[in-house]
């Protein structure tokens, strides 16, 4: 028979490693910040498709609240979706009626403060210039974006205002989550309006005479709001 010193030395590890294992299961049940991304970037998504189905190019974006303590940096409540908005520039025909603003606008009004800095916008397509500025204007915490936009990314890919040391407010930007579906939507929204497809030309049945691509800009790899 082992002495007493020895058992109670063998049941406190088994103790120890049973803890350990409990901490590793609780720590797989926390949402990781890239899966929670993909959640959210799944609904500007739903979005996206939203405005294809309108006949506008197939952007979409929603804000999450999700306010910390600022001192401790715990979180105070859940995060939760305050706004969800698509591309309505052919609706409205307004130039500033891209996805995230629109979003922010509504997630503005939704908090009743213009001050954003608990929120992270996701939006299909890399924030041009105005949709960026407005985010420095809202003071967001954080970007998430899908396909980078060669012709007017302003979050990477030709301008960085979210990292400007020159401005007074920088936020974190997030590339690529959800990319590949991003760009998949915006390439059949633009092969299907260059053959004429009736579901992506807004107001063909209406006798409209606007031409698909029309505004004599090109499409590239149908990353480009035209
Ligand atoms: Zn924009």
């Amino acid at each position: 028979m082992r002495p007493a010193a020895a058992r109670a030395a063998e049941s406190l590890g088994a103790i120890v490693r049973a803890e350990a294992r409990a901490a590793r299961a609780a720590a797989a049940r926390i949402p990781q910040p890239m899966a929670a991304d993909e959640a959210y970037m799944a609904l500007a998504l739903d979005e996206a498709r939203q405005a294809a189905e309108a006949g506008e190019v197939p952007i979409g974006a929603v804000v999450v609240h999700a306010p910390i303590d600022r001192a401790t940096r715990r979180p105070l409540a859940e995060p939760a979706v305050i706004a969800r908005a698509h591309n309505l520039r052919e609706t409205t025909q307004s130039p500033s009626a891209h996805a995230e603003f629109l979003a922010l606008e509504e997630a503005a009004r939704a908090l009743g403060a213009w001050r954003l800095p608990d929120c992270t916008v996701y939006v299909t397509l890399e924030p041009c210039i105005m949709c960026a500025g407005l985010m420095h204007q809202a003071r967001v915490r954080r970007c998430v974006f899908g396909a980078p936009d060669p012709k007017a990314g302003a979050c990477g890919t030709l301008y960085a205002i979210h990292g400007d040391e020159r401005l007074n407010h920088r936020f974190e930007v997030v590339p690529g989550v959800g990319r590949e579906e991003s760009q998949r939507l915006l390439r059949e929204f633009f092969a299907a309006r260059r053959k004429g497809a009736p579901a992506a030309v807004k107001g063909a049945a209406g006798g409209s005479t606007r031409a698909p691509g029309a505004r004599g800009e090109a499409e590239g790899e149908g990353v480009d709001r035209p």
